[in-house]
């Protein structure tokens, strides 16, 4: 899928919002992946990202990026899809 550059601009431009009015309320900008497939539940990239964290162990594992990347698990059926590879 590629994206316009009016796409993309869009996007950043909603995610700045949404980190702006996190902030205002006080919560951290930071969104984990589960959050974050949370706020966008017909996503199946991020229902895939949220998957692997947690599997890895979430923030439990201070590299859970590197530790999905590395992942071992080729029989798992999201092994080719995984984010950070
Ligand atoms: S690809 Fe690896 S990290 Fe992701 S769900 Fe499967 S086993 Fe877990």
């Amino acid at each position: 899928m590629v994206f316009s550059d009016e796409e993309m601009k869009k996007g950043h431009e909603r995610a700045k919002s949404r980190r702006e009015e996190r902030q205002a309320n006080g919560l951290s900008a930071y969104r984990n992946p589960i959050e974050k497939a949370q706020e966008n539940p017909t996503s199946l990239r991020a229902a895939i990202n949220g998957k692997c964290y947690d599997c890895i162990g979430q923030d439990g594992d201070p590299d859970w990026r590197g530790s999905i990347r590395e992942c071992v698990c080729t029989d798992c059926t999201l092994y080719p899809v995984r984010p950070y590879q």
